[in-house]
């Protein structure tokens, strides 16, 4: 049981549902099943493989004021060789069945994020890769969504396996979901998968930053404020990888002082991993979803939130204007080059 008052013990939280959420030795992971669940009736279509998954509609456009959405349709269309950008595209969505968090602007309901066996069932990846072969003219994305996927990171090289496997490595775009809670990554991959990730070329991943200071990340995540600090030293072991890296970053806070101020020492502390990771990435505008809808009755702090993400949006767009170049800012996202991955 989470409690209501106390901060997330993330460390040992993510170890518990780790240990419930993956089978090493059978190479299965726990899949999320939305078919009958509290997340459905968000869906536009059906939830479709056998129950198990979905098909999400990305989009670039978003809310007046906000920055336009390009992932992961740039970095998809520039690998699979897709021309001209299409302003929408659709991906297949797997969820693992687990989170160590419990943000409350979270789509996915809780049920859904405690590894609990009576919503969820395993599947290796060759099971999943299957089930995406089975669907009519599918998705060419596929994403490997949460939860958490950081809890289980084995997931990814053994669906870059499965996809090789089957044939379908060139013609798909894997695009994973980091939520930067763990180290697992590093602590669990052997040498062998880590360096499977980091030459697997149509492979793009994202991670998210959950507020722009320690307060704000505590509201939003029901973790310890510390943890703020551990998703960047996460953050820069990850893009230390080489890897196609992206963020979000979400801007809700109840706390309206001094917005502009932490605003511009996040972008500092992106810039300090790398100077123009800024550019990869984009603000998420938190919108109401059911379980959100429900949550949200119960507290004004966080519908507060919902406009200090406004004002905390434009202090983010003029950081970026001030710091970089037309030139640079109008780079398509992919073209960003990175230390780790100069173009
Ligand atoms: S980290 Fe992601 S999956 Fe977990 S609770 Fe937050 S929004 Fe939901």
């Amino acid at each position: 049981m989470i409690s209501a008052t106390k901060p997330i013990d993330t460390p040992r939280f993510a170890a518990r549902l780790r240990a419930r959420a993956i089978d090493v030795d059978g190479r299965r992971v726990l899949i999320s099943r939305l078919a009958g669940s509290g997340q459905e009736m968000d869906l536009t279509l059906p939830a479709n493989c056998n129950g198990y998954g979905r098909v999400r509609h990305f989009r670039m456009a978003t809310a007046e004021s906000w920055p336009a959405n390009p992932l992961p349709i740039a970095p998809a269309c520039r690998t699979l060789g897709i021309a001209p950008v299409p302003d929408m595209m659709t991906a297949l969505v797997f969820q693992n069945a687990a989170c160590a968090w419990r943000c409350w602007y979270c789509f996915v309901p809780e049920e859904l994020l405690k590894a609990d066996p009576k919503q969820s069932a395993w599947f290796t990846a060759d099971e999943l890769v299957a089930l995406y072969q089975q669907i009519p003219d599918p998705p060419r994305i596929i994403d490997l969504s949460g939860g958490s996927p950081d809890l289980v990171p084995e997931w990814t090289p053994w669906m870059m396996r499965a996809l090789t496997d089957a044939g379908l490595a060139d013609s798909t775009y894997l695009w994973t979901d980091d939520n930067l809670s763990t180290t697992y990554l590093f602590d669990s991959l052997s040498r062998e998968e880590l360096t499977q990730v980091q030459g697997y070329r149509n492979y793009g991943r994202v991670c998210c930053v959950k507020g722009f200071d320690a307060r704000s990340f505590a509201f939003n995540t029901r973790a310890a404020p510390e943890d703020y600090d551990r998703q960047f030293d996460i953050l820069r072991r990850v893009l230390g990888l080489g890897l196609d890296v992206y963020g979000y970053v979400t801007l809700t806070s109840p706390h309206a002082d001094g917005v502009r101020q932490d605003v511009s020492n996040l972008v500092d502390r992106l810039q300090a991993i790398d100077p123009n990771f800024p550019l990869r990435v984009i603000p998420l505008r938190i919108q109401v979803f059911t379980p959100v809808e429900q949550r949200l009755a119960r507290d004004e702090a966080r519908e507060r939130s919902l406009s200090v993400q406004e004002e905390a949006i434009a202090a983010w767009i003029d950081e970026l204007q001030q710091r970089f170049e037309a030139e640079q800012r109008a780079l398509p996202i992919c073209d960003v080059p990175l230390k780790t991955r100069p173009t």
